[in-house]
């Protein structure tokens, strides 16, 4: 089965830079190199994206492409395990200049990433044929090729990976405001009425991703839809977000089961993020990548060396007396 929600993603996915809402000072920076690099007739050089899931790294690899005028093949650090895997995608349909976007690269094998470092650096493959004392190497080249990656963990990336990326860039959580704008531009696309401060508001609770947004907003024209509502109005959005459970920062259950856990069970920390994660039952990785970027952003929790803090902010967006904190 087609999944319906993917089919209109992939209809609503910005093409070019000017319909990519937000991120600006990455805009601009990368409108500059593209150009260089057309103008050169030169390959992009390889570039580095980061950020928390769903800000638009995938969509901007596309909008690479798209701006240079090249294809694109999309695959992931978790697909290229081997060697052969990595040696598989950049001899077949790879073509001079093209786009190798690899999402999650943090999760590339690490014999697969060693053999991708001269692929980065020479456009050159080694291909070791045979086995045994038999065995011998063939060096196989490249098209040159632009390799975009994506990571929501740059600490994870190595040294000498990093060091062979010459744009390294992190993508920025969105305003209410740019995520207003583009749930705008997508409910006019689509065809059905949202008023601002509905989009407005949906921005507000959406965590700052675009994703999210998205999700959220198809939720309330749900709602706006079972009611024979052929706009959807402010009070429409405010309804159906607090059905889902989100507050007006955009929390929902497990964010405020990590922030009141941290605060009545730890004092509010400091708190190692193991500890935390076994206390609410979830996966350390999915605390630091999900839920904490959010959390910090706002201001509510802080990583100190001896563990997680939470704020007076978050203090009060819960509605306890700071008073109630233990040595901030
Ligand atoms: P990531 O790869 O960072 O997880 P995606 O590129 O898959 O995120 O983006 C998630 C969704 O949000 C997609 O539907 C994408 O089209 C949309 N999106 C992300 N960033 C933007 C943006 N700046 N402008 C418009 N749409 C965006």
């Amino acid at each position: 089965m087609t999944d319906p929600a993917a089919n209109l993603d992939a209809a609503l996915r910005p093409k070019s830079l000017t319909e990519y809402v937000g991120q600006e000072k990455l805009k601009d920076k990368l409108g500059v190199y593209l150009q260089a690099a057309k103008g050169r007739r030169e390959a992009l050089d390889h570039t580095l994206l980061f950020g928390p899931p769903g800000l638009g790294k995938t969509t901007l690899a596309h909008i690479i492409a798209h701006e240079l005028g090249v294809n694109i093949r999309v695959t992931s650090g978790p697909a290229i395990e081997k060697p052969g895997d990595l040696a598989a995608i950049l001899t077949n349909s790879l073509e001079e200049g093209d786009v190798l976007f690899i999402d999650e690269i943090h999760r590339l094998g690490r014999v697969a990433e060693e053999h991708l470092y001269p692929a980065m650096e020479d456009f050159k493959l080694d291909i070791v044929l045979g086995q045994g004392p038999a065995a011998r190497t063939i060096e196989l080249p490249l098209p040159r090729f632009t390799l975009v990656g994506a990571t929501t963990r740059p600490g994870l990336i190595t040294a000498p990976m990093r060091s062979r990326f010459g744009i390294i860039e992190h993508l920025e959580y969105y305003t209410a405001e740019e995520i207003g704008t583009n749930l705008l531009r997508d409910a006019r696309l689509l065809g059905f009425g949202l008023e601002e401060d509905a989009a407005l508001e949906i921005g507000a609770r959406s965590r700052g991703t675009m994703r999210i947004a998205k999700r959220l907003l198809r939720r309330v024209r749900d709602y706006a839809d079972v009611a024979g509502e052929k706009v959807i109005g402010l009070d429409r959005a405010h309804d159906a977000l607090d059905k889902q459970g989100l507050d007006a920062a955009g929390l929902d259950d497990r964010d405020k089961k990590y922030l009141e856990t941290l605060i009545h069970r730890f004092a509010g920390g400091p708190v190692g993020v193991d500890t935390l994660a076994t206390a609410i039952s979830e996966d350390a990785l999915t605390l630091e990548d999900v839920y904490e970027p959010y959390l910090i952003q706002l201001g509510f929790i802080k990583r100190t060396p001896r563990g997680r803090v939470a704020t007076a902010h978050a203090y009060d967006h819960l509605g306890l007396p700071v008073s109630g904190m233990d040595g901030e």
